[in-house]
C-alpha cells in the first residue's frame, strides 16, 4: 500500500464522539514506551504524524487519523504506566473498553510488544480480554533492530509458547522496526488485503 495521504480527523476520550462514518478502522495500542508513536510515522512515513512520547502516559486520547481517504487509523492511549493517578487510570480503562466494546467499524487492534522483553502479564491480560471480547487483533513486535537475529527469534518463539499456553491458534504477528522500517510492508499489505475484502 502507497500512503498518498495521512490527516489528523480528531481527539477525544468518548467513544460516542468518534467519527460516525462507517470507513475500517485499525487501533494500535500497547504499553507505554513500547514505541507506539515511532510505529505509526513509520508506517505513514511522516515525521510527526503520530507525538512520540518525550513522557510516557501523556497522550491519554483515541486520535483518529484518515488515510487514503479509505480507512482510519486510531493511536490508542499507552497503558500500564504507573504515573497515572488512580482516578485518572479509571477513565482511561473505561473508555479504553469502551471502544473496544463499541466501537463497530474496528477491524483490527495491533497490540504492540516490544520484543526484548519478557512476555508480561498486563499485555496478555490485555490480549484474553481482547479474545473474550471477541476482538480481532494481532501482534506488532516493535524495536526488531535492538535485538540480534538469533535473540529476536528467541524471544519471539518464547512469545509464541507463551501465548499457546493460554490460545489455541497463535494470533498473526509482525516483526517491525521503526528505525530502519522492517515489517512496514507487510503490516500495510495485511490491512491493504483486508479493506479489500
Ligand atoms: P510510545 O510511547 O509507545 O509512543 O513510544 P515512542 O514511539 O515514543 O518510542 C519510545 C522510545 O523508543 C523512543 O526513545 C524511541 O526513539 C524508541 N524507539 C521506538 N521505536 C524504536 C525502534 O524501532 N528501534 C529503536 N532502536 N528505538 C525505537
Amino acid at each position: 500500500m502507497q500512503i498518498k495521504s495521512a490527516e489528523f480527523i480528531m481527539s477525544n476520550s468518548d467513544v460516542a464522539k468518534c467519527p460516525a462514518t462507517r470507513i475500517p478502522e485499525y487501533a494500535f495500542i500497547g504499553r507505554s514506551n513500547v514505541g507506539k508513536s515511532s510505529l505509526i510515522n513509520m508506517l505513514m512515513q511522516r515525521k510527526n504524524l503520530a507525538k512520540t512520547s518525550g513522557r510516557p502516559g501523556k497522550t491519554q486520547l483515541i486520535n483518529h487519523f484518515l488515510i487514503n481517504k479509505n480507512w482510519h487509523l486510531v493511536d490508542l492511549p499507552g497503558y500500564g504506566y504507573a504515573r497515572v493517578s488512580k482516578s485518572s487510570k479509571k477513565v482511561f480503562q473505561k473508555f479504553i473498553t469502551d471502544y473496544f466494546l463499541k466501537r463497530e467499524q474496528l477491524v483490527c487492534a495491533f497490540v504492540l510488544i516490544d520484543c526484548r522483553h519478557e512476555p508480561q502479564p498486563i499485555d496478555l491480560q490485555f490480549m484474553e480480554w481482547l479474545g473474550e471480547q471477541q476482538v480481532p487483533f494481532s501482534i506488532i513486535f516493535t524495536k526488531a533492530d535492538k535485538l540480534k537475529p538469533k535473540a529476536l527469534e528467541r524471544n519471539v518463539d518464547t512469545y509464541k509458547s507463551k501465548l499457546l499456553e493460554s490460545w489455541e491458534e497463535l494470533p498473526n504477528y509482525f516483526i517491525t522496526s521503526s528505525s530502519n522500517s522492517t515489517g512496514r510492508e507487510e503490516v500495510l499489505q495485511y490491512i491493504d488485503e483486508i479493506n479489500a475484502g
